[in-house]
């Protein structure tokens, strides 16, 4: 089913009037901004000259990314019209090439790219960077652990709360990888287990509504 533009902005304003889930999406967002100033202070250097000077990009290419629905979500909620046009626009392209469609002449076309995107960092810059400097080894660590907990669903985590949202207005997207993929709902289920909790809502869950 379709997410209609209409449904999606008052469902999301349904999620950012209740105060912990503002306050978890507010939480995400900083964390993001930690993110990005880690990497653009110890890695900006490596990758200009590595990737971006000679356009090889290559952590950009086309089919080396997962997208989650709550990164649709999220950009969403951070993004302009003109923002949202844009992605439609390449979306309606023709698509070819080697690149991930969404890498613009000035880059990422999103406003929060996906998180596996931010996350990423190659061998090569990695090691150039961290191999010689273990306090930015284990701030990197920090953050990779930080990251988990918004997307990883051994507990409540808002990746799930936002596909939660929409599945319980009946909306569903392939990229609810959260209440469809078989790994993840393991995870879940053994942290309910975890937690004395029994497991909520599964693939079952799904069923007629794709
Ligand atoms: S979504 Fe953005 S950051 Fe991620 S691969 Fe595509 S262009 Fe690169």
């Amino acid at each position: 089913m379709r997410i209609g533009k209409i449904g999606a902005i008052a469902l999301l304003l349904i999620f950012l009037n209740s105060a912990a889930s503002a306050e978890k999406l507010a939480d995400y967002l900083c964390f993001r901004r930690d993110v990005e100033t880690f990497l653009s202070t110890h890695f900006s250097d490596i990758c200009t000259e590595t990737c971006y000077q000679s356009r090889i990009s290559a952590c950009c290419t086309r089919e080396g990314i997962i997208t989650f629905f709550a990164d649709v979500v999220v950009n969403a909620i951070m993004s302009d019209e003109t923002a949202i046009q844009a992605l439609f626009s390449v979306l309606r392209s023709s698509q070819e090439g080697s690149k991930c469609i969404y890498l613009g002449e000035k880059g990422c076309l999103w406003q929060v790219k996906p998180l596996v995107c931010e996350m990423f960092l190659c061998k090569k810059a990695e090691d150039a960077v961290m191999k010689i400097n273990q306090a930015l080894r284990n701030e990197w660590h920090a953050l990779k652990k930080r990251e988990k907990t918004f997307r990883w669903p051994d507990q409540r985590v808002l990746f799930d709360e936002l596909e939660q949202l929409f599945l319980d207005a009946g909306r569903t997207s392939p990229l609810m990888y959260l209440h469809n993929s078989p790994g993840l709902l393991r995870v879940k289920e053994e942290g309910l287990r975890g937690r004395g909790l029994k497991g909520r809502r599964g693939r079952a869950g799904l069923q007629g509504e794709q």
